[in-house]
């Protein structure tokens, strides 16, 4: 068989559509594939009632970095939506991520100083517990860093339901991800750039493998050996557990399932994201999609919208992988496949699934275009 191609590129998601961008950019022939029977992977979006619905759950993109900000621009243009999620404990509403109005809801502070002095007293005993080392899991890090109230209401049982885990046998950097703040500011991220592509993901990922060949509902490990005979070189960003025969064992994830429903109201919940927070509830949140890309009186021009309930759980064979459980035993077994990984010639491990970390989309890019700069020496 002849080699046709510079790259295989198994996954059409969106580290995989951003190396092949590259590539094909400077020249290089690119074949796409993508066992499921689409690209996009998780970012992938389906119209329902003229709303692009968000498929694999919520996906917000935000980056700090001018360059990665320019790039996707440069794809499509993006709105200027900006995730401010509201957590609904046992019928109470919080503001988040942790601001004035979390604690003006807490606990009726309205002033910084105020807040600070109500934050202090009620993270005094973890940080006494803590005797001057860092947080050595969830649990401590989120008591360090707002104390027991808003732990108890906001994070303990909606972290449980998420993770299937304990906090306190959860990773402390998971919750580090969610800002802490002295000031009326419900802007979940810190970074300078945000917003949806205007259109739906589609766009930017039908913009990302313009040039490339290729080919959905198509399974590499079906003929493993055929398709490394094609190409130069394998992209890979499947499960890197999965690559190697899960020879060491398998990695573990989290996997999420959607519950949808069309309902014939123009504005559900008046916010793209409702985070249950409390453990009865069996959902971790409710996404309203159509205010990803709809402000205000827009909203009402449709008069019905699409929402979706997201429910938590172990992974198992045959279920999506979405959220890798980075805890000291998968680290473990994880540093087993990257050693044989770095031994395999001609292949390229990259993304979530084959590098086994919790990327958001814009370190995804990241991580791919400094991947292809490697590759090729640029
Ligand atoms: N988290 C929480 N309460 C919330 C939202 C988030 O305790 O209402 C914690 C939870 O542990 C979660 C982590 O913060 O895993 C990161 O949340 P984020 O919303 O960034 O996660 P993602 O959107 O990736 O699921």
């Amino acid at each position: 068989m002849a080699v046709k191609y510079d790259y295989l590129i198994v996954g059409a998601g969106l580290f995989g559509a951003t190396f092949a961008h590259l590539a094909t950019s400077n020249g290089k022939k690119c074949l796409v594939i993508d066992k499921r029977n689409h690209i996009g992977g998780n970012i992938y979006c389906k119209e329902v009632n003229g709303i692009n619905v968000h498929v694999y759950g919520a996906h917000i993109f935000h980056t700090n970095d001018s360059e990665i900000w320019n790039f996707v621009n440069s794809l499509v243009p993006f709105n200027r939506y900006t995730n401010c999620p509201v957590a609904n404990y046992k019928g109470r509403l919080y503001n988040l991520p942790f601001n004035m109005n979390t604690f003006y809801q807490m606990w009726g502070v309205t002033t910084p100083e105020e807040a600070v002095a109500k934050l202090d007293e009620q993270r005094s005993k973890a940080m006494a517990a803590l005797c001057g080392r860092e947080p050595a899991n969830l649990e401590e890090q989120a008591l360090s860093l707002v104390g027991k109230d808003i732990y108890e209401t906001l994070i303990k049982e909606y972290t449980e339901k998420q993770w299937g885990r304990k906090c306190s046998e959860l990773p402390a950097f998971i919750i580090k991800r969610l800002p802490v703040r002295l000031t009326y500011d419900n802007n979940y991220f810190n970074d300078c750039y945000q917003g949806i592509p205007i259109g739906g993901y589609n766009k930017m990922i039908n913009a990302l493998l313009q040039g490339s060949e290729i080919k959905v509902g198509c399974d590499f490990f079906h003929d493993k050996e055929y398709y490394k005979s094609i190409a130069d070189k394998i992209v890979f960003t499947g499960a890197i557990d999965q690559y190697f025969d899960y020879c060491y064992g398998n990695l573990e994830y989290r996997t999420v399932t959607f519950e949808e429903q069309v309902l014939d109201v123009p504005n559900y919940q008046g916010n793209a994201v409702i985070n249950y927070t409390d453990a009865q509830t069996p959902y971790t949140r409710v996404i309203e999609h159509k205010h990803f890309e709809k402000f205000g009186a827009e909203v009402y021009e449709n008069p019905c919208t699409v929402i979706s309930k997201e429910y938590s759980s172990e992974w198992k064979p045959g279920a999506e992988p979405f959220y890798p459980v980075n805890d000291e035993r998968n680290m473990r077994v994880y540093e087993q496949y990257h050693r044989l990984a770095e031994m395999e010639k001609d292949v390229i491990f990259g993304g979530r699934l084959a590098e086994y970390r919790y990327y958001d989309m814009a370190p995804t890019i990241a991580r791919a275009i400094e991947t292809y700069c490697n590759e090729s020496n640029i």
